[in-house]
C-alpha cells in the first residue's frame, strides 16, 4: 500500500489487485481446499483455507496497513487473537497487566494461563511510575487496554513502550476501544496491537472476529501467525468479508460516535441526577491530557454513574428506547450496560470494588444515530428512573 495515502483512503481502496474476474470487492472464495496440477506444483497462492484464503488475506493486508503495522493475522474472535498472544508466553514467564482488562483476557490469565505455570501482576495502568515498578528484566510481556473497559481510563502507551523495551519485554495493547482511526499503538511503540474487529472495526453488531498486528518484526509475526494455524481459531472466509466491508468505513463512523459521545457526555455532566461521567474528551477525566496527547478523539464510548444506586441504574438502562440494553460496543446502534449486572457478572462484589467498578455503574456505547434522539432517550430514561 502507498504510505502516503490517508487513513480515509486506505480503508477504502483495499482488496484484490488479482482476482481473475476483475472484481472491486474481495470476493468470498467458498472453499476449503486448492487444486494441485501436480504434487509439488500448487495451481495458486493457497493451499487449505485454515492456512490462508483470498478473503482473509485482503483483510490481514487492510488490517495491518490501518493498525500502521506490516503484518496481521485474523481470528475467530477477539478472545481468539488474545489467546495467540498469550500463546507467546511460556511457564515461568512474568506478565504484568492492567488492572481493567476486558472480563474474558482476565479470566484467560487467571484461569488458564496462570495454570500453565504463567505469573500475572495487575498494576494501575494510569500509573507510569508503577508500570516503571512492576517491570522487571524478568517480565516477558506488558499487557492493556487503553482505553480500560468500563472506567475509560488512558495509558500512556509511548511511556510504557520505552520501559518494557528497556527490559526486553513486548508491550501488547488491546485496542478496541479507541479503533486505529483514533490511536495506533504500533506507531507508539508497543510491539504488539489487537482489536476484536466485532467492534468498531466490524461496526454493524453482525459479525464476531479479530486480529493482531505486528511492526517490522517477521519472526514474531510469523509466531503468532503459527498460533492462528496451528490452533486454527481463524475467521471464515464469509466473516472475513463483513469486517473488510465494515472496515472501509471506520473513519466516517469514528467521527458520528465522537461527536455523539461528546454531546452525551457533556449532558449528562450537566445533568442534577448524574454523579460523575467517566469520558476522556471531559477535561475533569483525570486521563484527558494522556488522551488528548496519544488520540485522535475521545471515542464512542463512556460510563457513568447515576445518583441513587444500581435500583436507579437498573431502571435507567431498562427505560431506554432508541438505546438498546445489550452487551458489546462499537456498533452502529447504541447500546447500554450495566456491567455489574452484565458483563461484569461473574465479579465478586470485592473483586468489583479491586478494579474500581462502582455497582450502580452504566457503560454506553454511543451509537450513529441522530444526536438529538439520542438525547431525548437519554434524558427520559433519567426521568422515569426517578420517578
Ligand atoms: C469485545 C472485546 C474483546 C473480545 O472480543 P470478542 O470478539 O468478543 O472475542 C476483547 N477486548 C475488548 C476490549 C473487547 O471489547
Amino acid at each position: 500500500m502507498n504510505d502516503d495515502r490517508r487513513f480515509e483512503t486506505k480503508e477504502i481502496h483495499t482488496g484484490p489487485d488479482d482476482d481473475a474476474h476483475g472484481a472491486l470487492t474481495t470476493p468470498i472464495y467458498a472453499t476449503a481446499t486448492y487444486e494441485y496440477d501436480t504434487p509439488s506444483d500448487l495451481r495458486g497462492d493457497h493451499r487449505y483455507s485454515r492456512m490462508s484464503e483470498p478473503t482473509r488475506d485482503d483483510l490481514e493486508a487492510a488490517f495491518a496497513d490501518l493498525e500502521g503495522g506490516t503484518d496481521a493475522s485474523a481470528f475467530a474472535s477477539g478472545m481468539a487473537a488474545i489467546d495467540a498472544v498469550f500463546s507467546l508466553l511460556s511457564s515461568g514467564d512474568r506478565v504484568v497487566a492492567g488492572k481493567n482488562l476486558y472480563a474474558e483476557t482476565h479470566e484467560l490469565l487467571a484461569n488458564v494461563y496462570s495454570e500453565y505455570g504463567v505469573e500475572v501482576e495487575h498494576v494501575d495502568i494510569t500509573d507510569a511510575d508503577a508500570i516503571a515498578d512492576a517491570v522487571t528484566s524478568e517480565t516477558t510481556m506488558v499487557y492493556f487496554e487503553t482505553p480500560t473497559n468500563p472506567m475509560l481510563r488512558i495509558a500512556d502507551i509511548e511511556a510504557a513502550a520505552a520501559v518494557a523495551d528497556a527490559n526486553d519485554a513486548l508491550l501488547a495493547v488491546d485496542n478496541t476501544f479507541a479503533s486505529p482511526y483514533l490511536q495506533r499503538p504500533l506507531e507508539l511503540g508497543a510491539d504488539i496491537v489487537i482489536e476484536s474487529l466485532t467492534k468498531y472495526l466490524g461496526g454493524h453488531s453482525d459479525v464476531i472476529a479479530g486480529a493482531v498486528a505486528t511492526r517490522d518484526d517477521a519472526d514474531l509475526a510469523e509466531e503468532i501467525a503459527y498460533y492462528q494455524y496451528a490452533r486454527g481459531g481463524i475467521p471464515s472466509p464469509f466473516d472475513a468479508f463483513l469486517v473488510l466491508r465494515g472496515m472501509k468505513t471506520l473513519s466516517a463512523r469514528m467521527e458520528r460516535h465522537c461527536a455523539n459521545a461528546r454531546a452525551v457526555a457533556e449532558f449528562l455532566d450537566g445533568h442534577e441526577k448524574v454523579e460523575r461521567v467517566h469520558y476522556p474528551g471531559l477535561e475533569s477525566h483525570p486521563n484527558h491530557e494522556v488522551a488528548a496527547r496519544q488520540m485522535a478523539d475521545f471515542g464512542g464510548m463512556m460510563s457513568f454513574e447515576l445518583a441513587g444506586g444500581i435500583e436507579e441504574a437498573s431502571d435507567f438502562v431498562s427505560n431506554l428506547d432508541v438505546v438498546a440494553l445489550a452487551e458489546s460496543l462499537g456498533g452502529v446502534e447504541s447500546l447500554a450496560e450495566q456491567p455489574a449486572t452484565m458483563t461484569h457478572q461473574d465479579f465478586s462484589a470485592d473483586e468489583l470494588a479491586d478494579a474500581g467498578i462502582p455497582v450502580s455503574l452504566v457503560r454506553l456505547s454511543v451509537g450513529t444515530e441522530h444526536e438529538d434522539d439520542l438525547l431525548a432517550d437519554v434524558e427520559q430514561a433519567i426521568e422515569t428512573a426517578f420517578e
